[in-house]
């Protein structure tokens, strides 16, 4: 696609009514205009629109300049150290705002920390460009849409909306430079043909072939954001199955080499059982992260939950699969934390607790809901674990109601006395 004049749909044809807009994103691109600014819903929401689907978010692009952003909007703040993203915080959404620029590299989430607001803006004005220029550092066409609020078009510098037309996702540019000086495009392009069932065009494909061990110089904690994504979109095993086929999967998490082929099974029916729920229940993210471990754990988690293991002996296991996660991830040392006792507390569900108040201790223990994750994941495909998961459902319903959490028959003395006795306990 070539620079130049954009292609132009006039609002008769296309699908894109303001009623599919959030109130919020509506309020927010008004007043950019009535500012006398240019202001355009951009990126995803613009493609899930036309494609007649509700978008996760809605990303609003302009020429203002963050400040001037801020001060039109009371409620916004401005965040990202290289490029200043002006964030309007409404009491159940954020709208993001973005001022049109050329540069082409994301930011790294790692650095992303609140710009100091005094410090002088001169420094950026390089990086701003013009709508044009803003679509054109984009990763795909099918996300370098425009939809502008001044007269209800869509703006196409890119050729995203024949490539919507033809189901395809195709690098803005040339793949092989674009994957080079983003090596998570790939990953993303991936993920988007998945998710969309779209195919990849053919040097988009051909350039992940030639390059997917360049996905190593991506940033930890770039990755772990858009495995995270795929985790939650509904079609993590579709996504992981071509990660895998591509060769991403392994330079990501190269531990995934050691799984043998049960383990990989193990692997997908946990993802499928991810991708069944992602519609009925929000699971935490640290109990989808958590997933990619599990084949590695599988027998240890049984063993300890039947009592074949001591607990103890499974959080030195533990300690060890998930730090090296962390590593590749760049975890916060409380996302670890929540990753290990999720696995820990996962076996000590499936053991009767042996009072109330011990059973109280694991409902208010902050791993609790990741275990919880867990066991939902497991109870799909596993009866005895959605009887397991059915009871603690119902002693966190009575907890919150403010009635003890009933425990089955576990008082008797003997039993109590000689449990007294043991190290590790619920
Ligand atoms: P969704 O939010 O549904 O996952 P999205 O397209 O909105 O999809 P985001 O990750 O929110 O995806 O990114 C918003 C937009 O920013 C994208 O549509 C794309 O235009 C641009 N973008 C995101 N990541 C990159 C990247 N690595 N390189 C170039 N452009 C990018
Ligand atoms: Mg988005």
């Amino acid at each position: 696609m070539s620079k130049g004049m954009p292609r132009i749909l006039p609002r008769a044809q296309h699908p894109i009514s303001r009623s599919l807009l959030t109130p919020n994103t509506l309020k927010v691109l008004y007043r950019l205009h009535h500012a006398g600014f240019l202001a355009y819903l951009v990126g995803g929401a613009v493609r899930d629109l036309l494609l007649g689907r509700r978008p996760k978010d809605f990303d609003v692009g302009t020429n203002a300049r963050p400040q001037q952003v801020r001060q039109l909007f009371r409620n916004a703040r401005i965040v990202g150290r290289r490029f200043r993203i002006a964030r309007v915080q409404f009491p159940n959404e954020v709208v993001e705002v973005s001022t049109f620029r050329r540069n082409p590299v994301e930011e790294d989430p790692n650095e992303e920390e609140p710009a100091d607001p005094l410090a002088p803006e001169a420094a950026d004005e390089d990086a701003y460009g013009t709508p044009e220029e803003d679509a054109f550092r984009r990763d795909f066409t099918v996300n370098g849409l425009f939809y502008n609020i001044a007269d209800f078009t869509v703006i196409d510098y890119v050729g995203g909306l024949q490539d919507l037309e033809r189901r395809l996702i195709r690098s803005i540019g040339p793949a092989a430079e674009r994957f080079v000086e983003d090596p998570v495009r790939m990953l993303r392009a991936v993920e988007y043909s998945v998710r969309l069932g779209f195919a990849l065009e053919g040097q988009t494909a051909a350039a992940i072939r030639e390059q997917y061990r360049e996905i190593r110089r991506a940033s930890p904690a770039r990755l772990a954001y858009e495995l995270t994504e795929s985790l939650k979109s509904g079609h993590a095993a579709g996504i992981f199955h071509q990660l895998w086929e591509f060769g991403l999967l392994p330079e990501i998490l190269p531990f995934f080499l050691s799984y043998e082929a049960d383990q990989l099974r193990l692997l997908f029916r946990l993802l499928a059982a991810a991708d069944l729920l992602a519609s009925r229940r929000k699971l935490s993210e640290e109990a989808l992260l958590a997933l990619v471990l599990w084949p590695h754990l599988d027998r240890s988690l049984r063993e300890a939950a039947n009592g074949e293991r001591p607990l103890g002996a499974l959080e030195g296991e533990l300690k060890q699969r998930v730090g090296e996660l962390a590593q590749l991830l760049a975890f916060s040392h409380f996302r670890g934390h929540l990753i290990r006792y999720g696995f820990l507390y996962l076996a000590r569900l499936y053991r009767e607790p042996r009072s109330p108040r011990k059973a109280v201790r694991i409902l208010r223990h902050e791993a609790f809901p990741v275990a919880l994750d867990l066991l939902a994941l497991q109870a799909v495909d596993e009866p005895e674990a959605a009887r397991t998961l059915a009871r603690w459902q119902e002693m966190q319903r009575r907890l919150e109601a403010g009635q003890p959490p009933l425990v089955v028959a576990q008082a008797s003395g003997s039993r109590r006395r000689r449990s007294r006795g043991r190290r590790v306990q619920a």
